[in-house]
């Protein structure tokens, strides 16, 4: 079992270089595990998560294309399946595919996304975007969580354009993840370009790898939060936050 997830490793390289990387417990190139020749060079470099700019080198690599597919082929032969039946021939493919669209959050990077649109206002008021449907991989099984995400700020004059925020979701949502670390750094991202009196997220999802497997609770979600500024400092002012979001809408 540990010799097929090695394998199933080495031919998904970047997908679960990251994984395997992070496994370590190690920073980067220091790290025996992640430059021991297993992991292509391209990520041997442990991408630094805790930041809000955890970019990794593109993929669209022709070869790294093909690793892919025969990694899904793989996985297509390991499960019992035939890959050369008529019905899956075009699978590896099409999976490689998708993954690249549902990791292309890798590819992209803040400074693009928000693309100056940043405005002086002089607004000092709460700005909420509500219920912005996130989709993700989980990082630990890479089956989809999915949910909602509410995102506000407090600025310090500077607003930035609302559709932004949901690009910001967006971006950090194709990434392997963990909830905990997406609603963080939709936050670290929000307090970075704006630099306002405070940011707050919260995010409520279903995760598949609970949902569809192990303890199987369909119907089970988890919310994370994120507080910055005098979200976390100010009682009253996460107060208000949290009943906006619980506030149903008279317009749905
Ligand atoms: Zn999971």
């Amino acid at each position: 079992m540990v010799q097929l997830t090695f394998q199933l490793a080495r031919r998904f390289q970047l997908l679960f270089a990251m994984t395997i990387a992070s496994s370590s417990g190690l920073n980067g190139a220091s790290s025996p595990t992640a430059n021991n020749g297993r992991v292509p060079s391209a990520s041997s470099v442990r991408p630094d998560r805790s930041k809000s700019h955890g970019l990794m080198p593109p993929t669209t690599d022709e070869s790294d294309q093909e690793a892919m597919q025969d990694a899904v082929r793989t996985l297509l032969i390991s499960v019992g399946e035939d890959p050369d039946r008529e019905g899956l021939l075009k699978t590896p493919k099409r999976v490689a595919e998708a993954m690249r669209f549902l990791t292309s959050g890798y590819h992209q990077s803040l400074e693009d996304l928000v693309n100056g649109a940043i405005f002086d206002e002089g607004h000092n008021e709460m700005v909420l975007v509500r219920d912005i449907n996130a989709f993700s991989l989980c990082e630990h099984h890479m089956l989809p969580f999915m949910g909602k995400v509410h995102v506000a700020y407090i600025p310090d004059q500077k607003v930035v354009g609302l559709s932004k925020l949901a690009r910001i979701v967006e971006m950090y949502s194709r990434r392997l993840q963990v909830q905990e670390r997406l609603t963080r750094q939709i936050a670290e991202a929000v307090q970075s370009i704006l630099d306002p009196q405070g940011v707050a997220v919260v995010m409520e999802a279903s995760h598949m790898c609970m949902v569809m497997r192990g303890v199987q609770k369909p119907g089970s979600w988890t919310v994370t939060s994120a507080m910055l500024g005098v979200f976390q400092e100010d009682s009253k002012t996460r107060e208000e936050f949290l009943s906006l979001i619980r506030h149903q809408p008279a317009f749905t």
